[in-house]
Order: structure tokens, then sequence, then C-alpha cells
């Protein structure tokens, strides 16, 4: 298979959106067994109309990218993670579990198939993977579905920050994320279904992102609607939220390694109360799609918490945070055993 030829696209210029591929990966689950899978060329399914997904959202997700490192090699980073991931999701929708092996074995097929969408390093643009599964027989009374399908496409996807990254402006909602013992800490669509209308609500007012607190008391910061947090205090130290029910970004645990081990910063799991926030030296978001996007201001009804990090660039420590982390997955750094799968 030739892996070198490239579609003629605009890297560069790329934004993030569905662009449809060559290749996607399907395996059925169906009478208590997988099936062997394949790679097909359709894009679109078919289904019953009353097909479990579409009824009462038993849907599971993970998202990864690939890309192309300094010495051009086709690689992911951690996918192993995101299997373990789509496995605990789909145990907490009651749905059957994936192998994590075939898992990996699957998107380094989607990706050799798509091999001319992996953009070439340097452009900044990845080619995002996206596995999923859901029920899919019909399901009227309310119960888990029978039958499964797993899916894996990708879409090439173009550099996050274009003309460098510019601090976000957060607000504290009003709006709950996720219950002390709910779903929160799967990915699932459910999550982001109800998140719509809180992200809409926040971008009509002005804002980038909403940050949600523990619905219980209110005081402590969990995450915003896709991605974690992440702080420096004034000491240096970072520290991210401790909570069951926020979602265990691979981009946060990643950059906590790169802190204490590459940076030898001190580094803390903790609950944050939203009183530290304005003790806090420097705030990010931490997620696959951008590794970290600086936040500049978190607005609580009105009262505006300015980060000393400003609004014109990223603050110093996450600054390098980002810079070894993405240094790292793009083969410039050396990374710790297992980050890097090649795949060609
Ligand atoms: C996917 C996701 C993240 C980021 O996780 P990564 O593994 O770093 O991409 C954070 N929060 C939520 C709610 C998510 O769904």
């Amino acid at each position: 298979m030739d892996l070198t030829t490239k579609k003629d696209i605009d890297w560069a210029n790329l934004g993030f959106g569905y662009v449809q591929t060559d290749k996607r990966y399907v395996s059925n689950f169906k009478n208590g067994a997988w099936d062997e899978g394949a790679l097909i060329s359709d894009a679109n399914i078919v289904m019953n109309e009353c097909a479990g997904v579409l009824q009462y959202a038993q849907t599971v997700f993970e998202g990864l990218k690939a890309y192309t490192t300094q010495d051009g090699h086709i690689v992911t980073f951690r996918p192993d993670l995101n299997a373990e991931r789509l496995a605990q999701s789909a145990k907490r929708l009651e749905m059957p579990v994936f192998d994590e092996k075939r898992f990996v074995d699957a998107v380094e097929q989607v990706v050799r198939a798509n091999a001319a969408y992996v953009p070439p390093y340097g452009s900044g643009a990845t080619l995002y993977l996206r596995p999923y599964m859901f029920g899919i027989n019909p399901v009227i009374g309310v119960k888990p579905a029978e039958e499964y399908q797993f899916r894996i496409f990708c879409t090439p996807v173009g550099p996050y920050f274009k003309g460098g990254a510019k601090p976000l402006t957060i607000k504290i909602s009003d709006f709950d994320r996720a219950a002390p013992n709910g779903t929160g800490n799967i990915k699932a669509g459910l999550n982001y279904a109800m998140s719509l209308h809180a992200i809409v609500t926040a971008h009509n007012e002005g804002f980038d992102e909403n940050m949600y607190l523990d619905p219980k008391t209110r005081t402590k910061v969990e995450e915003t609607g896709g991605a974690n947090f992440l702080f420096v205090t004034k000491d240096g130290k970072v520290v991210t939220p401790k909570s069951n029910s926020i979602l265990p970004s691979i981009t946060r645990r990643s950059l906590l390694v790169v802190a204490k081990d590459y940076l030898g910063l001190e580094v803390e799991e903790r609950e944050i109360y939203k009183e530290e926030l304005a003790d806090m030296a420097e705030c990010g978001l931490c997620g696959t799609a951008a590794v970290i996007s600086p936040v500049g201001k978190i607005v609580d009804h009105g009262n505006e918490i300015c980060l000393p990090s400003g609004m014109t660039e990223m603050g110093p420590v996450t600054k390098k945070l980002y810079d070894t982390l993405t240094g790292i997955q793009m083969g410039r750094i050396e990374a710790p055993e297992g980050w890097i799968h090649v795949i060609a």
C-alpha cells in the first residue's frame, strides 16, 4: 500500500469539520458476539426507525488523532487509553465491550486505509479519528439493545490555533454537567446533548466556554463541556480537579506526567474550590483537539477573575507544558515508553 501519496488538501486552512474520507471500520455485535469486522466504503448507516440509539441515546464514543512525526512516521498517541476508556463507557451504558486490542488494530486499519488524508508534518493539521458504538436493533421498552455497531471513521482537521493561541473567556455556568453518581466520567453522547443549550447560551452571551461546578455543592470546579481544567498556582504547582464526575482526559493525565517528569514541577490532583480561582496564576483547558487552550478570564455572574497570564498569550508554565507535550507527540522530544503508537 502506498502510504506517502497525499490528497490535494489545503492542510493549513482546514477547519474542524467533517470531511468524508475513503474507508471506515465496522464491526457488528449480534447473538452475543462481535463479528470479525471490516473496512468499508459506505459512509452512511441504514438502521431501523426504532434503533436503540435513536430512542434512548445508547451510544458512547472516543476521539484521537493520527499525524505525521518529524521523522516521517504516521502515529497515534496512546490509543490503548482510548480503548480502555471506551470499554469503561460501554460498561456504564450496559453495552458490550469491544476488545481493547481489536480497537487498536481497527485504529491502525483505518489510518492505513486513509493514509492519504494524514496531514504532513509541520502543517499543524491532523487526522481526527472517531471510534463509537451504538445500539442498533429496535428497542421500544426501556432496556439495553441486543445488537450493536462499532465504527471508526476519520476526518482531516486543521490546526487548532490559527495565528496563535488566544486566551478564552469562560463563564461559570448555572447549568450542571454531571450528577455526582451520574455519567460525567464516561464519554457518552448524552453528556453532550444536554450541554448544547448551556454552550449556545454561553456563546450568545459572548463567552467561549462554560465552567461547570459540582452540582451538589456548587463550590468546586469540575470541567467544561468537552475539556478538563488545568491550573498553575502562584507558587508554580500544577493542579487539576479531582472528581468522580469529570471525564478522565488522556491529555490531562499526560500533561501531569510531563509536568512532573519532564519539567520537574509539583503536581496535585485535588478538589479545587471556586474561591481559589482568584489565586491561580494560569488556567488551561485540556483535550485531544487543542492539547491546551489557555483561559484568560473567568466570569462568575459579573465578577471577573482575570488570570495574571492575561488575554494575549498562554501563561509561561502552560506554554512549557504545551510545547513539551506537542514536542513528545511530534517526535521532537523523547516520549515515555508506550506513548507513541507507530502505524507506518
Ligand atoms: C473527550 C473529553 C475530554 C478530553 O479528553 P481527551 O482524552 O484529553 O481528549 C474532556 N472532557 C470531556 C467531557 C470529554 O468528553
